[in-house]
């Protein structure tokens, strides 16, 4: 960086000479900047108002005894909770991406840790009678920021969830590995197709849009997985067989 001004360095090696290439990026990083900027601006002049409608339909919706009018309510109200999760995960990303955010290690029990995700998504899991294993051992410790560490496993445990079939289990693992503690989310779901692997952790992606939409979700979950344990200085890996369940695993350094 030069002047605040950014460079693409490449070095070349010809006839035993060094050649030093610059080329100048900051162009394409004020753009970038601005997008961000952008997004993180609209999703919070919106937030106020998605709650504002979310709470005034969701009033009609109690007091509404007509049927036919109760069903255009449920639908209003079905639209502007997806609007609402949209809006908080460009949120999420967002605060990821500004420069004054920072992580915050303290010492979190996992296996008390992972029971509260699990029981934030309580209202999931009823319908579809999941049968959860936590097979943490007691008393098993990590470091992380506790608030961004609890986005990262409700995405996964949340996904784990809604990706699984009736009667279906989520596992949640973890074990030492090196300079790592890797914690595993496992699921006896739908699976996911090889060549969508590389794809699911980009924004927006999502597998089968006719399947995933009727599961509801925005496609910015994984992205937001991998945005969380990068900042932490880990890394996470995928591992799935279509119609028999996926593995998440999330590498955490132990320090
Ligand atoms: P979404 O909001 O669609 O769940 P994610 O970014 O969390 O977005 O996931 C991206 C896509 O990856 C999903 O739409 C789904 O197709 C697939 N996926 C993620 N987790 C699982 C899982 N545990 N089992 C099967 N498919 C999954």
């Amino acid at each position: 960086i030069i002047d605040s001004k950014k460079f693409l360095v490449k070095v070349y090696n010809i006839d035993n000479k060094k050649f030093v290439h610059l080329t100048d990026i900051t162009p394409f990083e004020v753009y970038k900047q601005a997008k961000k900027d952008f997004v993180s601006n609209v999703s919070h002049e919106l937030k106020t108002p998605i709650a504002v409608l979310k709470g005034a339909i969701e009033t009609l919706d109690q007091e509404e005894k007509d049927k036919d009018k109760k069903r255009f309510i449920s639908m209003a109200l079905k639209r502007i909770n997806q609007m609402d999760t949209l809006i908080n995960d460009l949120l999420i990303i967002a605060r990821l991406e500004s420069k004054e955010d920072k992580v915050v290690k303290t010492q979190i029990d996992l296996k008390r840790f992972i029971n509260d995700v699990y029981e934030d998504l309580s209202h999931l899991t009823k319908e579809k009678n999941i049968n959860f294993k936590n097979n943490i051992k007691e008393n098993s410790i990590i470091y992380g920021d506790e608030q961004k560490l609890s986005i990262l496993f409700k995405n996964l445990i949340e996904n784990a969830i809604k990706y699984n079939k009736d009667n279906g289990v989520v596992e949640v693992n973890s074990f030492e590995n090196g300079k790592y503690i890797v914690v595993e989310v496992k699921d006896t779901g739908i699976g996911i197709p090889k060549k969508a692997l590389p794809l699911i952790f980009e924004r927006f992606y999502r597998v089968d849009k006719s399947r995933s939409r009727s599961v509801g979700g925005t496609g910015l979950g994984l992205s937001i997985v991998k945005h969380i344990t990068e900042a932490h200085k880990g890394k996470v890996e995928v591992d799935s067989k279509l119609g028999e369940g996926s593995s998440f695993k999330v590498y955490l350094p132990k320090q």
